[in-house]
């Protein structure tokens, strides 16, 4: 999936798209790096482990992965890769000395997009990497149109469910926190009644614009829930991150200082935020934290609006 924290013109930018390289040689890995390094951000794992933390954290277009390694080989970081729903969409082209019909199927079975044999030849290998990014690319721009809220171009509500149950699922594995944060736009319906519909569509985009610029970790998505009421997933945050995060979505909302002459909170568009941040056990599920967040936001609004509310606070 596309990286669904940035509104939709970040699903074309021009980034150079991301390669994870996995090798446990230390001259295939520079071979490969001097190959793409111009026209790519290179990544580089030398083991299987630190090759599906780099998959997690830096969410490659596309990685290369040795076979024979140390430890954890080449198909059981595929077959890793391919059960997560985190990383299950990312191309993994095979570049190995096992030359088998035998090993090149059963590398494509267990969901390769492509299979080269050792020793490789630099132009196919270049093309072939061309190909799959291609691929990723047309991929990305379908789910983009799926997953994506047509107004504010953010991740919708569907792709937040999604990503927010794999989140969980990831936390609760890795013993992490996982918080959220629930945002509303403090009397949006009074904005609408005195400005227009137009310009409410307008106040939704620039406020989403304003949130997704500040939630820019790799794993955290900010998303439009519904109407005028945003959510903020911050996987491996613990609560006083998540109420700093909070407070920096709040503050930027202020200072663009649209004007709401309705409001009775002050004479521009400010948001009501609520925090909430659970340590996922496999009873829990996700809801309690949604659930918390939510009634987190409505405390918030009890006490005035245009504020962060948390279990801390
Ligand atoms: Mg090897």
């Amino acid at each position: 999936m596309s990286d669904l924290s940035s509104p939709v013109a970040a699903a074309v930018s021009p980034d150079k798209p991301r390669v994870l390289i996995v090798d446990d040689e230390r001259f295939n890995l520079n071979t490969l790096h001097g190959l793409l390094k111009e026209d790519h951000k290179i990544m580089v794992a030398t083991g299987g482990d630190q090759a599906l933390k780099a998959a997690v954290t830096g969410r490659p277009d596309l990685i290369l992965l040795d076979i024979n390694m140390p430890g954890m080989d080449g198909y059981e970081v595929c077959r890793r890769l391919k059960e997560d729903n985190l990383t299950t969409g990312i191309p993994i082209i095979f570049i190995t000395g096992l030359a088998d019909a035998e090993d090149e199927t059963k590398g494509l079975e267990l969901g390769a997009a492509d299979y080269i044999t050792k020793p490789f030849n630099l132009s196919v290998v270049r093309a072939r990497v061309r190909t799959q990014l291609r691929l990723k690319q047309q991929s990305d721009l379908l789910q983009s149109y799926a997953f994506r809220d047509g107004l504010t171009g953010l991740a919708n509500r569907r792709a937040f469910d999604e990503r927010a149950t794999a989140e969980w699922n990831r936390c609760l594995r890795a013993v992490l926190p996982l918080s959220a944060i629930m945002i509303d736009v403090d009397h949006f319906k009074l904005y609408n009644d005195s400005y227009g519909h137009a310009r409410g569509d307008e106040c939704l985009r620039e406020v989403a614009q304003a949130l997704a610029l500040r939630v820019q970790r790799a794993g955290d998505l900010v998303a439009r829930y519904g109407g005028e009421e945003f959510v903020v997933l911050l996987p491996d945050a613990d609560h006083a991150s998540a109420l700093a995060v909070g407070e920096s979505l709040r503050h930027a909302v202020e200072s663009l200082g649209m004007e709401h002459r309705a409001s009775k909170v002050c004479d521009h568009v400010t948001i009501s935020v609520g925090v909430a941040t659970v340590h996922p056990s496999e009873l829990g599920g996700l809801a309690p934290l949604l659930e918390r967040a939510d009634s987190m936001l409505y405390a918030c609004k009890a006490a005035g609006r245009n504020c962060v509310t948390g279990l801390d606070r």
